[in-house]
């Protein structure tokens, strides 16, 4: 017996249709606002991937050399392939550039619930708007598609790195330098020593310190913040944007969010807000999207340009919506089972199959099962019809239609079966 590889998973039918589901709906809202869908491959050049996110990262991915030695690596997320391809295709194109993505991940990661190693990512990229409206509606783009899937227990959190990084710069810690300690933020260890060793006075600390502890309603994070920014322009700039930002999603009417001013996201390329958005029910492994403002073009040598964008964790997205309801996907009954009755109604059994099938989902029972057996095979499958091919009907140039749901059955011309629309 041989087993799929540990953190893989095998999808079976019904999870499929749910699955698919899911994703239908997703690209439906994305397609709604403009965006368009591109591919890139499964696995980058292993550069790509450190350049993004540093060496750290070959930990926790699948990178090997091919046969001509070329250092390679599956991708463990999607926004750096895709902005590779920006830089590589469509850095010339208008402006702004709205793209999404649909694919497969890969993370070399201790397997749990919600953790995967396979696991699928849905996402959208906003290349070339700097302004809040942008990164407003990105948010409300998401937030629109738990909605329209039905989600009711989420929790939208937003925050600003942007603050962040001011009131660092503020204390003298510049550009890159802002990059261990921002991770530290987002990891909760290890945050101190780093102050300790950038020289961060004491100013500097007490209002990183106070940033980080600000979370709740927007009025009462906001008001909080201009106090501990009072002395800060360049920290109370941002939180100006993040303002602007907000006053827009409330024209959007958005408006069941917390706002976080300690969220850092791991990643270094982050520059203004940033959100995720959590699923409580899922515990551990709750956080299903995530997402901000970004600058990262420059890193794979294309020109700077402002972008911002998330990712859904489609897998957790599938398990906190089977957390809150029996079945994610209306499944009606639907299409044709054509059972012939005796292997001397096997060709014209075939024959109504493919009239049937011209405008509808036609199964021919292929187990030369009895009527009863076959009737059984057709409720469990979810067949709506079955057509019963029967020798004196057929002399007559007919078959019985069968709806398995009232138990009702008609006559109907075989010739008349190429319009039949069940
Ligand atoms: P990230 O690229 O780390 O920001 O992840 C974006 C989203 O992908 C997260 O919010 C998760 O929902 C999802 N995700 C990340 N890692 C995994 C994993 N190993 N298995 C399943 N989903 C994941």
């Amino acid at each position: 017996m041989f087993k799929a590889p540990r953190g893989t998973r095998d999808f079976l039918p019904d999870e499929m249709r749910e699955r698919r589901y899911v994703e239908t709906c997703l690209r439906r809202v994305f397609e709604d606002y403009g965006y368009r869908e591109i591919v890139t491959p499964t696995f980058e050049t292993l550069e790509l991937i450190t350049a993004k996110s540093g060496e750290e990262i070959k930990e926790h991915l699948y990178h090997f050399k091919d046969k001509s030695g070329r250092n390679l690596a599956l991708r463990p997320e999607l926004t750096a392939p895709v902005m590779r391809l920006y830089v590589n295709k469509l850095q010339f194109e208008a402006k702004p550039l709205k793209l999404y993505y649909f694919g497969s991940c890969f993370r070399y990661e201790r397997p749990q619930s919600g953790r995967y190693r396979e696991f699928w990512q849905a996402g959208v990229e906003l290349i070339g708007s700097p302004y809040p409206e942008a990164e407003a509606e990105v948010i409300v783009l998401a937030a629109d598609a738990l909605d329209r899937l039905g989600l009711k227990n989420y929790e939208l959190a937003i925050g600003s790195i942007g603050t962040l990084r001011a009131v660092l710069e503020e204390s003298g810690v510049k550009g890159e330098d802002q990059n261990p300690i921002m991770s530290a933020i987002d990891k909760g260890e290890g945050l101190q020593e780093l102050l300790d060793q950038k020289n961060v006075g004491e100013r500097g600390r007490r209002i990183l310190m106070g940033m980080l502890e600000l979370r709740g309603d927007k009025d009462n994070v906001i008001s909080s913040a201009e106090n501990l920014l009072s002395d800060s322009p360049k920290a109370l700039k941002e939180l100006e944007n993040l303002k602007t930002l907000l006053a827009f999603l409330e024209e959007y009417g958005v408006s069941r969010y917390v706002l976080d001013l300690g969220i850092a996201r791991g990643l270094d390329y982050y520059t203004g807000v940033v959100f995720e958005i959590y699923a409580p029910r899922l515990g551990a492994e709750k956080q299903i999207c995530g997402g901000g403002a970004y600058s990262l073009a420059e890193v794979f040598g294309g020109k700077p340009v402002a972008t911002c964008g998330f990712a859904f964790g489609f897998d957790r997205l599938v398990l906190a919506l089977k957390k809150e309801r029996k079945s994610i996907a209306p499944s009606a009954s639907r299409g044709c089972l054509v059972v012939p009755m005796g292997e001397g109604m096997l060709s014209t059994a075939i024959k109504v199959s493919r009239f049937i099938r011209k405008n509808n989902l036609c199964e021919l029972e292929l187990g030369r099962r009895r009527l009863r057996k076959a009737l059984g095979y057709a409720d469990r499958r979810g067949f709506r019809y079955v057509a019963i091919v029967g020798e004196s009907e057929v002399e007559r140039g007919c078959v019985v239609i069968r709806d398995m749901e009232s138990g009702e059955q008609r006559e109907v011309e075989i010739e008349k079966l190429k319009e039949l629309k069940l």
